[in-house]
């Protein structure tokens, strides 16, 4: 059925999933601070409000894809005072857990239904509505949230309460931070001792070394032809996005006291990568890193 839905934040990935809920028949009213941003939107068919205020009224679900906690938080604070009672409030912006939970509380304490639903798939899933989305918060926010992230995604994982799915975004990406490092060291050390990445490469993808950062985004060009490896390691996937994670990781893991060591380790490892004026490129470039600069 069809849903009146404000769209907050048209970015990289906002714009794009707006256009998406446009093509699936919603009704969508939208607000950005960048010109360019609601320019490019507009030409999807979304509906540019004035404001956030003006664009949330009508709507009886809001969902805001922002750059990060502070962001989502100032969005919430500005418009739970203009949306209806009983609106259900959706934050698909990767944040720290905590922020995450203050936003919950925020909505609640306004009557409204909530849900933090970071995703996974970058910009082409966000373009072709084949996004996951991992998802926290009630069972009622969530049934009434998942047709309408359907109609931006391929995948809706409902993880548990508040804040839940922002927590399964940076354990997730904290594994995939950590094999990419681990991938990378292992073809780095092959080269030294002198076997090949094809050789390396057919081994441990059938053996038990295999993992999504050795079998779908190999390290070096070659052995898997679609990794960005092969496409002179354009992203993919951002080193900068990667750091970001790895950080939110190690946010969260300080103020719950869990002990993560090699997630510490990637943070740094990433942070070395992002001053080497690096953020651009694609996170499996990190073996540029490891092999020393200048080596090629
Ligand atoms: P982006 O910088 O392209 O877009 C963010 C948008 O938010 C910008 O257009 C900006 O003008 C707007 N904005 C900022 N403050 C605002 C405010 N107060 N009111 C209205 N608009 C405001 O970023 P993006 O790549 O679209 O990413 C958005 C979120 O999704 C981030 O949290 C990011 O970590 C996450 N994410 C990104 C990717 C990716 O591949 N780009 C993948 C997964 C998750």
């Amino acid at each position: 059925t069809m849903s009146t839905i404000a769209f907050i934040g048209l970015g990289n990935m906002g714009g794009p999933m707006a256009g998406n809920l446009v093509k699936a028949g919603h009704k969508v009213s939208a607000f950005d601070l960048s010109q360019p941003s609601k320019d490019a939107a507009a030409a999807l068919g979304v509906g540019i409000a004035a404001s956030a205020k003006d664009a949330v009224a009508e709507a009886e679900i809001v969902v805001t894809m922002l750059p990060a906690g502070k962001h989502v938080l100032g969005v919430w604070a500005d418009i739970l005072p203009a949306v209806k009672p009983g609106t259900l409030l959706i934050d698909s912006s990767t944040i720290d857990v905590e922020s995450a939970r203050k936003a919950h509380a925020l909505a609640a304490e306004r009557g409204c239904l909530s849900l933090d639903a970071p995703v996974s798939g970058g910009v082409g899933g966000a373009q072709g509505a084949t996004l996951t989305f991992m998802v926290g918060g009630s069972t009622e926010a969530f049934k009434r949230g998942e047709p309408v992230l359907s109609a931006m995604g391929k995948k809706v994982v409902h993880c548990g309460d508040a804040g839940n799915g922002q927590a399964a975004k940076i354990c997730n990406n904290m594994i995939l931070g950590i094999s990419m490092i681990g991938v990378s060291e292992a073809f780095v050390l092959a080269e030294k001792l002198g076997l090949s990445h094809q050789a390396l490469f057919d081994v441990a993808s059938t053996s038990s070394g295999q993992c999504w950062s050795l079998t779908t985004y190999c390290p070096v060009p070659g052995p898997v032809p679609t990794s960005p490896a092969n496409n002179d390691y354009k992203p993919g996937f951002a080193s900068a996005l990667m750091l970001k994670d790895l950080k939110l990781a190690q946010e969260a893991a300080q103020a719950a006291g869990a002990s993560t060591p090699l997630g510490a380790a990637a943070a740094q490892v990433y942070g070395l990568h992002n001053a080497w004026g690096e953020g651009g490129t694609d996170f499996s470039g990190i073996i540029h890193l490891l092999r020393g600069r200048g080596n090629g």
